[in-house]
């Protein structure tokens, strides 16, 4: 079996009355994230894992943020075309696991509906996607408001 391992980071900065979409998933907020796209850090950080995985390049080399075919894209569709990528290539997704650093809003309530969310645009059961929240004890950028990352790891097989 060829196994392949893959690491994502992803960083946007959080500005007032912007809409704040993570891992698919709207969050009512008084920020959200600056981006060319939604600015889901969460599912840019899943793409680029793979993306990382298949030695690919990353995100903004598929999707390049000066092109207005990818403003204001829900990034779903851009998790879709880099599955569309893996599953090509012959891979699938064994599991997806991600956290997300942010200080505020509490994340909790809606990790289940993220998990849902990032399951149907992968095709994965939601057991084998993992999404987790910390806050930075108000430490570093996450911790100050002022922006929110995401790590992301992914195995695929073969
Ligand atoms: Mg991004």
């Amino acid at each position: 079996m060829d196994i392949r391992i893959g690491h994502g980071y992803d960083v946007h900065a959080l500005t007032e009355g912007l809409r704040l979409v993570l891992g698919g998933v709207e969050i009512a907020h008084t920020k959200g994230c600056v981006a060319h796209s939604d600015g889901d850090v969460v599912l840019h950080a899943i793409c680029d894992a793979l993306l990382g995985a298949l030695a690919l390049g990353d995100i903004g080399k598929l999707f390049p943020d000066t092109s207005d075919e990818f403003k204001g894209i829900d990034s779903k569709i851009l998790l879709r075309r880099v599955c569309n990528e893996v599953e090509a290539r012959g891979y699938s997704i064994s599991n997806i696991d991600c956290t997300i650093a942010m200080q505020r809003p509490k994340l909790r309530p809606h990790i289940d509906n993220m998990r849902s969310a990032i399951a149907a645009v992968t095709g994965l059961d939601t057991d084998r996607v993992s999404v987790k929240a910390t806050t930075t004890e108000r430490m570093g950028f996450e911790g100050r408001e002022e922006g929110v990352s995401t790590h992301a790891v992914v195995l695929l097989t073969k």
